[in-house]
């Protein structure tokens, strides 16, 4: 079979292995027989699962156990979105608007007390990251998406705030190094660079949640959480398994510094092109690039059904741009190789022979 180059934002593709050891694990998980779907999540099988899994996924963003709780549970980002308000706001939060997701977030903030929006990029239609200075005086929290999927921007830096941070990694949690300790709560659904998707990865500097905030049902608590130990109810197995295998995949690669620097190419190779060639135009602004999220269209919109054509021909996959916003959208998560980029590249470069 010839290789596909699945370019999808998510759920996307992990790494070959790990397909391998969760198909296997799902036949006979640790060589008793037994299904990884069928194992209890109360099992000691599955503690040491979680045990080492919450280990790892701490470990490869150089966060400390002595100061995080790392958290999975069910219901993906959107879930944080409301988890995060309810358990944190009390008065006012801050929010920086950076597009249809980070507006979600926003969206369900608003059922819980005053939002203060202290950057947006709204009126440049999200193609870039806000500037300026982020005014975060009396808040509860700062939020802000560290980078949005859909316009292909990304924060390169964390916001200064003299508040607690929270951030939304959803699309590039694992894919660099980052300032991970500068950030009190991040969160991600599972689907990009984790797992398989319904999960969601919460991590949360201890001391920073107000139990008097309000009364908050169980399974919205993450206090509840953090004492059950993400076994408030029955775990995800089998995410939470997939999970450990991608992260000792990424391990065994050398951790986020090694994946970093293959993210670095693969996107360097793709803009190189995008800025080389005349008849495509980059959507995101040079400067709020993402790494992950490769944005592009064409100059004149006759060019899409040809370049369509071409990418099914050359097996390449998911590329059409998210439904708000139209156009191309390359998206290159840890397990996509190197060679699916120069597969899409080639693709550019000879749509230039047939126009
Ligand atoms: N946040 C970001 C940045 C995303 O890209 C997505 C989904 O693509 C979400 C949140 C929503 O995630 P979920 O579908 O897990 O709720």
């Amino acid at each position: 079979m010839s290789q596909i180059h699945n370019f999808c934002a998510g759920p996307c593709l992990l790494p070959e292995v790990v397909y391998q050891q969760a198909a296997q694990a799902l036949i006979d998980f640790d060589g008793s027989g037994m299904s990884i779907l069928s194992i209890s999540h109360r099992s000691s099988a599955f503690l040491a699962v979680l045990d080492e899994v919450s280990h790892l996924a701490l470990d490869l963003l150089g966060l400390d156990k002595g100061d995080y709780d790392v958290l999975f549970l069910q219901g993906g980002a959107s879930m944080e979105f409301l988890r995060i308000p309810y358990n944190m706001l009390s008065t006012k939060a801050g929010y920086i608007n950076t597009g249809v997701w980070a507006s979600k977030a926003i969206e369900q903030a608003h059922q819980f007390g005053q939002v203060k929006i202290t950057a947006s990029s709204e009126n440049n239609e999200f193609k870039s990251i806000p500037k300026g200075i982020v005014e975060t005086s009396s808040l509860d929290y700062l939020h802000f998406t560290s980078n949005n999927t859909i316009y292909g921007t990304q924060f390169d830096y964390v916001p200064q705030a003299n508040c607690p941070i929270v951030c939304d990694m959803s699309s590039d949690i694992y894919s660099r190094v980052f300032d991970y300790n500068k950030i009190d709560v991040i969160y991600a659904g599972a689907q990009k660079n984790i797992g398989p998707a319904g999960l969601s990865v919460v991590f949360i500097r201890k001391g920073v949640l107000n139990n008097k905030v309000r009364f908050i049902p169980n399974m919205l608590n993450y206090q509840e959480h953090i004492s059950k130990g993400s076994l408030y109810h029955t775990a995800n197995v089998f995410a939470i398994y997939t999970t450990l295998l991608n992260l000792r995949w990424l391990k065994s690669l050398g951790g986020v510094e090694a994946i970093e620097k293959v993210n670095i190419k693969k996107a360097a190779t793709l803009y190189e092109a995008i800025d080389s060639l005349d008849f495509v135009r980059g959507i995101a602004e040079s400067d709020s690039r993402s790494k992950m999220n490769v944005t592009f269209d064409f100059v004149h919109s006759s060019i899409d059904k040809l370049f369509d054509e071409m990418c099914v021909e050359a097996g390449i996959k998911n590329i059409r741009g998210h439904r708000t916003l139209g156009g191309y959208r390359a998206s290159l998560y840890n397990a996509l190789p190197l060679n699916s980029v120069t597969a899409l590249v080639e693709v550019l470069r000879e749509v230039k022979h047939k126009i």
